[in-house]
């Protein structure tokens, strides 16, 4: 079993038993892309896939980090010096959130502390903030924190932007937290309210499939910085505090007055990404799960064509899923490459998979990889 796998490797490295094994899930968002840094909505759902952390603490203030899919052995830092740019590569994820409990005025000890993930990296699912979110959560049994899910969705958040250097927004790490099994999360980034809505794709025949591309484009983290860069000048023009306080009904005037090109077409797609959050939500609260398929394509179209974030590769995966018989299709996470996904009769996925795998091929580009996934709970002790 994996937990004892994880539990006997941390003792391998490091010679003594953990005080304990946690983990925290990578992500799918359902709909609401880009919405999270404009104090808007968004759904995700976590997966299966999950980081998984052993730890134990030292009383030597020394933080000592190990991931099975890292090639480096073991990275030592301590404590007290950690500072952003202290610690290069994968080991400040884990350090990040370290730091960003002491920065929160938290009594830490140093710890070691043993990885092991099954989400895949930089495929959109959020490998990432699984990493942050179980190490956090393990910080927060071991010291006794008391912190609530989203106290420490909103830490890992931190780690990764200031600690990191990776400016996400808080959907992530707030996914990865809170999820619950069985349910979507409705998160408000402003309020960081969420709702569990449920979603039982299964009782009514359906499934939703993860269709990860294996694409990751080099350009995007600079793309990210200039789409979050253009949001924040449109509202600047507008007069609002975030693109969420442009009303759906008042969107015309809105963009009337922004100049004409990207500043008109990003916060096209903030705005109408905002409501079809809330016109997926309203059809889930109704048991009517295949009516948001065509929304789900409609948010896939607002990014190719107003946010200018999708590729090639995602493009062709929606498209062809559609025309295959999908009830939706669309890009998950930050675009420029990583994952679709697809809502889908049972019955249909195997030929939608297939049909993908067939235009993938027919391009001679890498056969993507599909799963099917199911609302899985968010970050948890398992032993
Ligand atoms: P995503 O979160 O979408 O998977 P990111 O670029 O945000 O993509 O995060 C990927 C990075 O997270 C990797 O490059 C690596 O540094 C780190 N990472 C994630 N999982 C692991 C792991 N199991 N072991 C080591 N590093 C990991
Ligand atoms: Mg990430």
């Amino acid at each position: 079993m994996e937990t004892e796998a994880v539990s006997k490797g941390f003792t391998t490295l490091y010679g003594t038993e953990p005080e304990g094994v946690w983990q925290a899930p990578g992500r799918v968002n359902v709909i609401g892309e880009h919405t999270d840094y404009n104090d808007g909505f968004m759904l995700p759902i976590a997966l299966p896939h999950a980081a998984r952390v052993a730890a134990a603490r030292r009383d030597d203030g020394l933080l000592r980090l190990h991931s099975v899919q890292s090639p480096d052995s073991v990275t030592e830092v301590v404590v007290a010096d950690l500072a952003p740019g202290s610690v290069e590569g994968w080991a400040a994820y884990p350090a990040g959130v370290v730091w960003a409990l002491r920065e929160a005025g938290h009594q830490v000890a140093g710890a070691d502390l043993y990885l092991d993930s099954d989400v895949p990296t930089g495929a959109g699912l959020s490998s990432s903030a699984a990493l942050e979110c179980a190490v956090a959560t393990a910080y927060n049994d071991l010291h006794g924190l008391a912190l609530t899910p989203r106290q420490l969705a909103v830490l890992a958040q931190r780690a990764e932007n200031a600690f990191v250097g990776v400016p996400c927004g808080i959907l992530d790490q707030l996914a990865s937290s809170c999820c619950a099994e069985g349910a979507a999360l409705f998160v408000d980034a402003r309020s960081l309210d969420t709702r569990q809505v449920p979603l039982d794709l299964a009782a009514q025949g359906l499934v939703l499939l993860v269709i990860d591309t294996e694409v990751k484009h080099a350009h995007a983290d600079g793309a990210y910085a200039e789409r979050r860069a253009g949001c924040e000048r449109s509202a600047e023009l507008l007069g609002v505090p975030a693109l969420r306080d442009v009303p759906y009904d008042g969107l015309d005037a809105a963009l009337a007055r922004l100049p004409e090109g990207e500043l008109r077409s990003l916060t096209r797609h903030i705005v109408t990404e905002d409501a079809r959050v809330e016109r997926v939500i309203a059809l889930l609260d109704a048991g009517d799960l295949r009516g948001i398929g065509p929304i789900l394509t409609e948010g896939h179209a607002s990014m190719r064509d107003d946010f200018a974030i999708s590729c090639a590769e995602t493009d062709l995966a929606v498209d062809t899923a559609v025309a295959a018989g999908a009830l939706g299709a669309r890009m998950t996470g930050g675009g420029f490459g990583g994952s679709v996904i697809v809502l889908a009769e049972r019955a249909d996925a195997d030929r939608i998979t297939a049909a993908v795998t067939d235009a993938f091929a027919a391009r001679g580009w890498k056969t993507p990889r599909a799963f099917t996934a199911v609302p899985a709970a968010g970050a948890r002790r398992l032993i």
